[in-house]
């Protein structure tokens, strides 16, 4: 595939005009000249703009049943009467179905890749694997009993997702470790869960301080110690990890994530949805940690919508330190993109970059939103709507092209969804 004249944002986050050619699944060529012999597809850029593609670092496919389903309430009641009693009626079915929707969701808003914390692994990775999309899945570990680690069903499917689809999908899918959270485990799972990521070079997914509730719990809980110090003692930090949330960390926790090289996941849409409060995203950025975006589930969100959560990372910002000139879009961009990609393990991906992976996206910049333009990723963090979206690419390959997808059967998906939302309700 072939971009002729296309404005593109390399990797230096500066806009440049040439010919982007793609082969197979990676960027091969980027100059001002066309390169010979290109057999492919040619589009041509005029009014266009090439970006890499987003990545998710937090989300929860599944729960795309659950937009919707619980809204205005606490977070204790929200998940003590919607979302729990929901997600104990889940099937394999409703489960692949859900991440299939969300996989198309995600297209429809240039994301291509999501770091993937839930269960009903398998179903997650069929879902995935058709899509043409990718995603770090991991199997979410809790322990409220004092299970002994091997003996735990979760474990057990956590291990054999780990070994049937480690590196499926040429790469696109990856496996991650998970335990849920500091509040839903025992300090045993959470060493031995960390000893078995770091024995399968696994990356630790959590969700981090979170909630104030959940910080201040923990001291309580761990004699004063914060989320961030209990997770570095159990040994949860000393493999690549990404922590989501992180809003109420302290500077102490700040110094903590940067010493062990820690990705912060912020959720900027979904913390003030819940009432969380603010990620420090900009002392966290003076650190040199790297930062990340999720969405964290629609159900909290309410959509994948990854221009609204650049737009509110940066807004949220502003208003916590009350400062309009803490985190710049060029920040925001690359926390999108390549601070994304950079949490995934996927060094070959977030930007565009001659040996990068093709993942890319295609913006119509004559959108009256999108002109004029003094500063494109001014327009995309602040002006975009998602709208503007033409294309979406994953390796090389178009899953989505002005609103019809390529890959998924985005008619039958919702309705499948639909049928097994409708079963769980009756059921429940
Ligand atoms: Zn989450």
């Amino acid at each position: 595939m072939l971009f002729r004249n296309i404005s593109y944002i390399d990797e230096n986050c500066q806009v440049k005009t040439g010919f982007v050619e793609t082969s197979e699944a990676k960027i091969t060529y980027i100059g001002s000249e066309a390169p010979e012999g290109n057999t492919g597809r040619v589009i041509d850029g005029k009014g266009k703009l090439l970006i890499p593609a987003f990545y998710n670092a937090h989300g929860h496919s599944p729960m795309s049943l659950m937009r919707g389903y619980g809204e205005n309430m606490t977070l204790s009641d929200w998940l003590n009467k919607k979302i729990f009693p929901f997600e104990d009626k889940l099937t394999k079915n409703a489960v692949y179905w859900a991440t299939l929707l969300s996989m198309g969701e995600s297209a429809k808003f240039g994301i291509v890749s999501t770091s993937d914390m839930y269960y009903f692994t398998e179903d997650m990775v069929r879902a995935v694997t058709e899509s043409g999309l990718k995603a770090n899945i991991s199997r979410s570990i809790v322990n409220f009993t004092g299970d002994s680690f091997n003996k735990m069903e979760s474990v057990t499917e956590m291990k054999s997702a780990v070994e049937r689809f480690r590196k499926t999908a040429k790469g696109r899918v990856l496996m991650d470790a998970s335990i849920h959270g500091e509040y839903t485990s025992d300090e045993a799972t959470v060493r031995e869960l960390s000893q078995y990521a770091k024995e399968h070079n696994l990356i630790m997914h959590i969700h981090l301080s979170e909630t104030k509730d959940e910080h201040e719990g923990c001291k309580e809980r761990h004699n004063g110690l914060t989320p961030a110090a209990y997770f570095n003692k159990c040994g949860a930090f000393d493999i690549p990890a990404l922590a989501a949330h992180c809003v109420w960390v302290t500077e102490e926790d700040i110094d903590i994530l940067a010493e062990k090289n820690v990705t912060v996941c912020t959720n900027p849409v979904s913390n003030m949805k819940l009432a969380s409060g603010i990620c420090p995203t900009h002392d966290i950025l003076k650190r040199g940690i790297n930062l990340a975006i999720g969405t964290d589930s629609v159900a909290s969100n309410n959509n994948l919508n990854f221009f609204e959560e650049m737009k509110m990372l940066g807004l949220s910002a502003k208003i916590k330190y009350m400062d309009p000139t803490v985190l710049t879009p060029e920040e925001i961009f690359r926390a999108a993109t390549l601070g994304g990609a950079k949490a995934q393990g996927r060094d070959d991906c977030g930007a565009v970059k001659v040996g990068n992976k093709a993942d890319l996206v295609l913006i119509n910049l004559e959108a009256p939103n999108m002109a004029p333009v003094h500063n494109a990723v001014n327009n995309l963090v602040y002006a975009a709507t998602s709208n503007e979206i033409v294309m979406t690419i994953s390796d090389g390959k178009i899953i989505y092209e002005k609103g019809e997808y390529k890959t998924i059967d985005m008619e039958k998906t919702i309705f499948e969804v639909k049928k097994a939302k409708d079963k769980i309700l009756k059921s429940i």
